[in-house]
């Protein structure tokens, strides 16, 4: 891969991590030696093509971070979409493409972020993803079945996702501020616009709850 796109990196690790149930957010426990938070923000220095690096956490954590990179912190927003927007002020007026990691997902690897990012700069928006292996239906809100989907079109979305910085700034200033979104690229199908899927590993797992640490 050849430098020929300003891509800024945003790591975010401002949830509260309420589903976990821990003294302090899951991305800050530690884990294999180092907090959990820093698989990905280590793994993410590695990659030689970033231009900056902008955590999104509360200012108690940001002694965690050191980087060779420029590095910026954006503080936290109430919901996953609005820490994007908040990292989104901090990333430089140059940047083309914004690569968004959620730092609950420590098992990242360079060929899978190279292969994202190298779909992100052709298709200008994609995202990791891996195929449903379970059956998934959709339920009624008293728990009755409602309708099975076709598991071979479905995917299970990952992270990191790669969009065009200002596809990105347009998509959310498009977006009624009272709809919630739980990944980025749906900001962009929001517009109609085309997201490319690329093929990730099961590993690349997102750490939920204490099972998924144990696992
Ligand atoms: O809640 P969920 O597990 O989907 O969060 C994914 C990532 O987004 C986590 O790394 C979490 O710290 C981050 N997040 C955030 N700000 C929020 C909610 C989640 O930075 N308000």
């Amino acid at each position: 891969m050849k430098k020929s796109k300003n891509i800024s990196c945003i790591l975010l690790a401002g949830g509260k991590g309420t589903r976990f149930g821990s003294f302090c957010p899951k991305q800050f426990l530690p884990f294999r030696g180092k907090p959990l938070i820093l698989h990905s923000f280590d793994l993410l220095q590695r990659f030689p093509f970033f231009q900056e690096i902008i955590v999104v956490c509360e200012d108690t954590y940001h002694s965690f971070f050191s980087s060779s990179l420029p590095l910026f912190f954006a503080s936290p927003g109430e919901r996953r979409q609005d820490s994007v927007w908040s990292a989104l002020q901090k990333v430089s007026p140059t940047s083309d493409f914004v690569c968004i990691h959620d730092g609950a997902r420590p098992f990242l690897t360079l060929p899978l972020l190279e292969a994202v990012i190298n779909a992100g700069i052709q298709y200008k928006a994609a995202t990791l993803a891996v195929r449903v292996t379970s059956t998934i239906k959709e339920s009624s809100e008293d728990l009755f079945v409602k309708k099975t989907h076709p598991r071979q079109s479905l995917w299970e979305i990952q992270t990191p996702q790669v969009i065009s910085t200002s596809l990105l700034h347009k998509a959310f200033l498009a977006l009624d501020s009272s709809i919630e979104v739980t990944d980025d690229v749906s900001l962009i199908e929001r517009l109609s616009l085309p997201v490319k899927i690329v093929e990730s590993s099961p590993k690349n797992m997102k750490i939920t709850h204490p099972i998924d640490l144990q696992l």
